[in-house]
């Protein structure tokens, strides 16, 4: 087989996944222009090689061998597309990273993202999961996604409606990759509210003067109590957290609220209720959990972490240790969040 010179054999993608497990590709590819999705799938279907998406590594569970063609998202640019009194819109290359796109908008004097700070990863995976943080989902600012439909080998442009968002899920997360996307175009309206109802900006905000609750005073609080709370993947593999907070309804809330009174649960819609998956993992007593290389964050039980040397096995096996227990304690199905690859 003729291979292209960009593609690069046996890749070590050991730094560009969040868990910090070994993993090599068979082969690599930078992504760094959107024609080259195309391209690139017309020569993994001429040559019948089975391919798979990377943008940071940040939400995928990889094993330690990646069969066929990996698609690395490094498409860069930022580019403002119009603006006018009521806002701006943006185009934004899948592979810019997600946390300086938000301070690019801040430095821009275009408010919206700040609760979203400080999530690893790039723009072009952020729509995969409608990523979300302190009661600010993405899909609130996606006017559109241009991708590439690797299964009518054509491009397109899915506008908000049709990306079927939803909490922590899309289109693009339920028909794995089958969506390539290149970028995303956003739109940030200036008209501006904080939105601080979570307990721990309630708390960093307690006292102050409503004028010093500014986007920025927002952006730096959520990257301080994120920095406090969460496991930094350079020093500790960790891909966040590990299992979807379950959506229950309400007539289920009240049964398991007579069993623990202490349940977590914030009301979702009128019939349903999404319980704090954290507080049901904590309850059953893994917080601070080590077994083997891989254990139970000590701050945050909703996030698994790596202490080295291990392998996908290993957390997965932990994983649905946890599943079980839960399923047991509580008759609840715990949903893994971020995707497994398979080898
Ligand atoms: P990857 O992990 O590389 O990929 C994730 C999935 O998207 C894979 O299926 C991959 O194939 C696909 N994909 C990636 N790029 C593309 C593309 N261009 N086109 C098509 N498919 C693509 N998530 C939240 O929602 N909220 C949080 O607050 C949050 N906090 C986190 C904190 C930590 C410490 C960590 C480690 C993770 C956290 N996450 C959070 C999860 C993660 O950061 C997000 O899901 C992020 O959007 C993943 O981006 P990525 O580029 O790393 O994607
Ligand atoms: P937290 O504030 O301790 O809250 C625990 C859980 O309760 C969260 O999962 C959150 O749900 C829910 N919750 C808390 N206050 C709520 C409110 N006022 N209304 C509705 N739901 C509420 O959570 P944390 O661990 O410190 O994380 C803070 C934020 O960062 C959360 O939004 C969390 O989703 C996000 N985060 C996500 C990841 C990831 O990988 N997905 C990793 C780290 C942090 P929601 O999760 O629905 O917000």
């Amino acid at each position: 087989m003729n291979l292209p010179s960009n593609l690069l054999p046996a890749y070590s993608l050991s730094q560009r996944n969040t868990l910090g497990f070994e993993v090599e590709a068979e082969f690599a590819i930078h992504i760094t222009e959107a024609k080259q999705i195309a391209e690139t799938l017309v020569y993994a279907k001429d040559h019948n090689m089975p391919y798979q998406v990377l943008g940071g590594g940040s939400n995928v569970v990889l094993p330690s061998a990646l069969p066929g063609l990996t698609l690395l998202m490094d498409i860069a640019g930022i580019e403002i597309v119009s603006e006018d009194a009521n806002g701006v819109s943006l185009k934004v290359g899948a592979g810019v990273s997600w946390h300086s796109l938000v301070i690019w908008t801040l430095e821009h004097s275009y408010p919206g993202l700040e609760n979203l700070a400080l999530i690893p990863g790039t723009v072009g995976a952020a729509p995969i999961q409608n990523i979300g943080a302190y009661g600010v989902e993405i899909n609130d600012y996606i006017n559109s996604v241009e991708a590439f439909d690797s299964q009518a080998m054509q491009w397109i442009t899915l506008d908000r409606a049709h990306c079927q968002f939803s909490y922590r899920h899309s289109l693009f997360k339920a028909n794995p990759l089958r969506y390539i996307i290149s970028a995303v175009n956003l739109y940030l309206p200036k008209q501006w509210q904080p939105r601080i109802s979570y307990v721990d900006l309630q708390h960093f905000f307690a006292g102050k003067e409503n004028d010093s609750i500014t986007p920025l005073a927002i952006f730096e609080a959520v990257c301080e109590i994120r920095t406090q709370k969460l496991p930094d993947p350079k020093q500790i593999g960790n891909v966040g957290s590990f299992f979807q907070n379950p959506i229950v309804e309400n007539s289920m809330l009240a049964k398991l609220k007579q069993r623990h009174p202490a349940i977590v649960a914030y009301p979702e819609d009128t019939n349903h209720s999404k319980l704090a998956a954290g507080w049901l993992i904590d309850h059953c007593g893994f917080k601070g959990l080590r077994t083997g290389n891989v254990g139970v964050h000590d701050k945050q039980a909703l996030v698994l972490i790596h202490h080295g040397g291990g392998n996908a096995n290993e957390l997965l096996q932990l994983a649905e240790r946890i599943q079980k227990t839960i399923s047991e304690q509580f008759e609840i199905d715990l949903q893994v969040e971020p995707i497994i690859f398979n080898a």
